[in-house]
């Protein structure tokens, strides 16, 4: 056991807040007792209000964002069904491969890793989408592994304007609870997102919202599902039960996490992102590296994807984080792996810990020879923080 720990900087699992760690931390309950439905139902409320949601169905799996996916897409879609996917990053790409691995004819939109959606470019697929051949539009929130975070708004209204039907799907894992999200405005049909990242939880939790018309999609759907059938929790959920074997304590941690959240009051903790999002660019540009995300409206507040020079592996600083300071940071993935690594910002965190990423980070590179000056980045964020942190 370490008698002591750093903060992680990776994007989720994040710190978890000593409260919410120690409401998951519960004795055994009979599942099957009234006492059940008083952890299940408010942790559903909660993540409606996170959400701004007054109508969706919040439902609540075992499983991981990924589990969430399948359960996106086997309510909703039947093999054969054809789909847009925007692929700007490896969270992206592994959901058209998962669509794909369920018989679903992918369009997919290839897409520079560092750029965000087009909602254009979706708006003019579904123009030429005369037979209705397309069901849905799968768009990733935040982009996890380049830190970028496209316009769900925008991809609603370019949906809109082609006068199309088809659902829309959105991956908000590393972006729920984090940095704004509409589900009502935006009328998502579906969201996934899970408990490991803004809701500073363990992982284990698969949290799905279904729209009106998504419930509607889900009678006619045809891919095989049996765990993840959504008409089995919903009839279970009627009655305060569950049909399986529910993780109880992470219920209950989802419902104190949202309450955390909602009691520091959600424009807060966007704000609280944001500045903390702003201080680690504001370091980067310091350094005098370039940030994966290619312009500052697609930056995300949860993540900074961050390059490493050519000809330098960028995964060297991970392990020399690791095995110099027990301090974890985002390797590269897919495309951008070796070239780029990634401080996670997201979940627990304060302008104070936010420094001593920062700092770590630093030391690493200077050990590791790159051309980055000892102090710069640490400075530019105290700056930052000193002039737009604390109460007023
Ligand atoms: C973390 C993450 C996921 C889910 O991954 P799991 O390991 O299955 O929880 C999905 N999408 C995005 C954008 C993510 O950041």
């Amino acid at each position: 056991m370490l008698v002591s720990q750093n903060p992680v900087f990776i994007p989720g699992p994040t710190n978890m807040p000593e409260h919410i760690r120690k409401a998951c931390d519960m004795a055994t309950i009979d599942h099957r007792s009234p006492i059940f439905g008083k952890i299940l139902q408010p942790a559903r409320e909660g993540v409606k209000k996170i959400i701004k949601s007054n109508n969706a169905e919040i439902f609540i799996f075992s499983g991981t964002g990924t589990a969430g996916w399948e359960t996106a897409i086997t309510n909703s879609l039947s093999a054969g069904d054809a789909v847009i996917i925007t692929r700007n990053g490896m969270f992206s790409h592994r959901w058209i491969d998962m669509c794909q691995r369920h018989g679903i004819i992918v369009h997919v939109i290839e897409a520079i890793w560092g750029d965000p959606i087009s909602a254009t470019k979706i708006g003019d697929l579904l123009e030429a989408d005369n037979d209705n051949k397309i069901k849905a539009v799968l768009a990733t929130h935040n982009e996890t592994a380049t830190g970028v975070k496209s316009d769900i708004g925008a991809i609603r209204g370019a949906m809109d304007s082609a006068k199309h039907d088809a659902l829309l799907l959105v991956d908000g894992v590393s972006s729920v609870a984090s940095f704004d999200f509409r589900f009502d405005e935006w009328r998502v049909d579906i969201l996934v997102a899970g408990s490991q990242k803004g809701f500073m939880m363990p992982p284990g939790l698969a949290i799905v919202g279904f729209s009106e018309k998504a419930m509607q999609a889900n009678e006619s759907a045809t891919l095989p599902r049996t765990y993840f059938d959504i008409r089995d929790m919903h009839k279970s959920y009627a009655s305060n039960m569950y049909p399986y074997t529910p993780p109880v304590g992470l219920m209950n941690g989802l419902h104190v996490a949202c309450n955390t959240l909602l009691e520091e009051g959600l424009d807060n903790v966007f704000a609280r992102h944001h500045r903390i999002a702003e201080g680690v660019r504001t370091a980067v540009k310091a350094w005098g590296l370039p940030i994966c995300a290619n312009s500052p409206d697609c930056y995300s507040n949860t993540i900074t994807a961050i390059r490493t020079p050519e000809g330098f592996d960028s995964t060297q600083i991970i392990n020399h984080a690791a095995q110099k300071y027990q301090v974890a940071f985002g390797i590269g993935l897919g495309d951008v792996a070796g070239k780029v690594f990634r401080i996670g910002h997201l979940g627990m965190l304060t302008d104070v810990l936010a420094l001593s990423g920062i700092a770590t980070a630093e030391m690493v590179m200077v050990d590791l020879g790159l051309d980055v000056t000892l102090g710069s980045g640490v400075a530019a964020a105290q700056d930052y923080y000193r002039n737009n942190s604390g109460l007023l």
